[in-house]
């Protein structure tokens, strides 16, 4: 089906991935769908526009699966939040708290013009920590953030209350 309100039906979770005791939503399956990925994204594209994005930004690696087509959907550039090292140039970055340990996302130092209305997007908020961190990095670059997004969320890990912009998802699990 191509009914966005069935967009549940094409997300399959996978227990104990990647580690015992884990349900991954795994989106792969809405991948594949065509008219239903298609739809997916129609409905994150309406959902984004009212907030005037300049420009979008996706987080490694899924979120650069949600970015890129809706950028193109919506006419507007994307950039990259990239993994340590990966971005040639000069870049800057920040250092997140995991569960365990720690990680760090990077970007290009002149990837935003000051000012620029910049949405973050990203295949599933779960703690909330990466986005968090992926919005501090955007406004380091000068980014005026009015709202993050997400296709997934899992509201009982309450990922939303640790943003200070207003957050976008499609689908809810708790
Ligand atoms: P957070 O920082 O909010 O705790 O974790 C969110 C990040 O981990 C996102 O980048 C997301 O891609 C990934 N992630 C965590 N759990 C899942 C999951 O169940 N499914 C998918 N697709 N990604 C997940």
């Amino acid at each position: 089906t191509t009914d966005t309100t069935d967009l549940k039906a094409h997300i399959r979770g996978i227990p104990d991935f990647p580690k015992p005791g884990i349900l991954f939503y795994d989106i792969s399956t809405l991948l594949r769908h065509g008219p239903a990925w298609r739809a997916a994204m129609a409905q994150m594209a309406d959902t984004i526009r009212p907030h005037k994005p300049d420009l979008l930004a996706g987080i490694e690696s899924r979120g650069f699966l949600v970015a890129a087509p809706l950028a193109l959907e919506l006419g507007l550039g994307f950039i990259m939040l990239r993994k340590p090292r990966k971005l040639p140039g000069l870049t800057i970055g920040l250092n997140y708290a995991l569960e365990y340990g720690t990680d760090r996302i990077e970007m290009q130092a002149d990837a935003v013009q000051k000012g620029q209305r910049v949405i973050l997007l990203d295949d599933l908020l779960a703690t909330g920590g990466t986005m968090a961190a992926g919005i501090s990095l955007l406004r380091q670059a000068g980014a005026v953030v009015p709202c993050a997004a997400a296709l997934i969320e899992l509201t009982f890990l309450g990922g939303r209350s640790r943003l200070d912009v207003p957050f976008e998802s499609l689908v809810a699990y708790d």
